[in-house]
């Protein structure tokens, strides 16, 4: 599943054939696509609209128009974009839909699972949109540590569980939760609450060292990007843990360990990543804390509305 740095590498790719350009005739042959709203209507809106910004929030891509209004694409399992001059695109039964621009070229959303999603949304719905299912992007020149701090904090979630929640951080997926958690050396398990300060530092900054390396990595299979899915093998070979099960450590030469966390396969390095120093710390937490403030913290729903409230006070 596309995260941050495979949507960021679409987006680098598809910002100079789309800005400026208008779109021509739109045709979307899924229902599901647009669901609940009909494709034949969306695709109608679309066509004359033209293209200002090919941008990004987490892991939409989101096309905005001259007009204000934007369309947010979700490519979520096995959405892929393709630009390519008129008529030379093969046949193709995973396309559902084709954009022609005003340049005489197309580009073909391509989607085998189809739960890739195309949403238009009108100029004042937007940010509201985004705000509301999107957190800080990590990558963003204002995000500090003091900001994943802030969303950890009183979350008895294990930390892999928080960082996957899109608000929490965005455009993190199992892939990149994974590769941060190792290089911070932190167990996947770790309530996100009982990371310590220094911990807490340690994530912040590889998040994004994980996530630079994607899309740097992605940067550099781009070149041979020719398959009609967009796939290109070799990527998976620079991970650290992610799909390594027992291939040895970068660090420590230890075999990497498989378990599964919030459901997920989750791999990580049982030497460099120890859950007994973390279960003591949180032993100790939870016992300064005392009851009252465990009382205050059971429901986990409390603590992501507290979340929501610092959240928006800083936007
Ligand atoms: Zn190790």
């Amino acid at each position: 599943m596309p995260e941050l740095p495979e949507v960021e590498t679409v987006r680098r790719r598809l910002a100079p054939v789309l800005e400026g350009r208008r779109f021509e005739q739109v045709e979307i042959a899924d229902v599901r696509l647009t669901r609940p709203f009909d494709p034949v209507e969306v695709a109608r809106e679309l066509e004359g609209e033209r293209v200002a910004l090919v941008d990004r929030r987490g892991k939409y891509l989101i096309v905005r128009f001259e007009s204000g209004r934007a369309l947010l694409v979700h490519l979520r399992m096995t959405g892929s974009l393709r630009h390519a001059a008129r008529g030379s695109l093969p046949a193709d039964p995973h396309q559902r839909a084709v954009v022609s621009l005003d340049d005489g070229s197309d580009v073909a959303y391509r989607d085998v699972r189809r739960f890739g999603t195309w949403l238009l949304l009108e100029p004042s719905e937007v940010q509201a949109y985004l705000d509301h299912r999107v957190g800080r992007e990590p990558l963003g020149r204002g995000y500090r540590v003091a900001h994943l701090a802030q969303e950890l904090a009183g979350r008895r979630a294990p930390v892999k569980a928080a960082i996957l929640d899109q608000r929490t951080v965005a455009g993190v997926g199992n892939i990149y939760a994974d590769e941060a958690l190792w290089r911070a050396r932190i167990h996947p398990l770790t309530p996100a609450e009982a990371l310590g300060p220094d911990e807490v530092k340690e994530l912040h900054k590889a998040l994004r060292a994980a996530l630079r390396a994607g899309i740097r990595r992605q940067g550099s299979t781009l070149r041979d990007y020719r398959l009609p899915d967009g796939e290109s093998g070799g990527a998976q070979h620079e991970f650290k843990v992610y799909g390594r099960s027992g291939e040895p450590c970068d660090r420590c030469g230890t075999p990497i360990d498989k378990i599964r966390v919030a459901g997920r396969g989750t791999w990580y390095c049982p030497a460099c990543q120890r859950i007994e120093r973390i279960t003591r710390r949180a032993a100790r937490r939870a016992g300064r804390r005392g009851r009252g403030a465990r009382a205050r913290c059971s429901h986990r729903s409390a603590g992501r509305r507290s979340g929501s409230a610092a959240r928006s006070s800083h936007r």
